[in-house]
């Protein structure tokens, strides 16, 4: 059970006030997303990752691409057994990011 009084998140909904979060920002446009009352109640007692779900994000993927500050890597694995850090794309959108890191290579790799 939430704390959280649907009731009042509603009818402060009702009198016209928008809840709304950002999530982003730095390298990337800042996303916002307008939550219903019921959604309200749910960033109460979950915070961002509850949002991010909504918005099909997983948390762990969101914060690794906030870390890389959208920077895509080339996916080579060098001799010494580790992931090649030469950057594919930089200041990717999440769905860049997602479809470009470590699956693609790098110029110096054949990309
Ligand atoms: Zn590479």
């Amino acid at each position: 059970m939430s704390g959280y009084d649907l009731r009042t998140v509603k009818a402060m909904q009702d009198a016209g006030l928008v809840a709304e979060v950002r999530f982003g920002g730095g390298f990337c446009s800042q996303r916002r997303v307008q939550l219903t009352p019921d959604q309200v109640i749910g960033y109460l007692d979950q915070g961002l990752d509850y949002v991010l779900r909504l918005q099909g994000i997983e948390p762990d993927e969101f914060e690794e691409w906030q870390q890389a500050d959208g920077r895509a890597l080339c996916m080579e694995t060098l001799k010494n057994g580790k992931l090649c850090g030469n950057q594919v794309a930089s200041q990717c959108s999440l769905d860049d990011w997602k479809r470009l890191h470590r699956n693609e290579y790098c110029r110096t790799h054949g990309g």
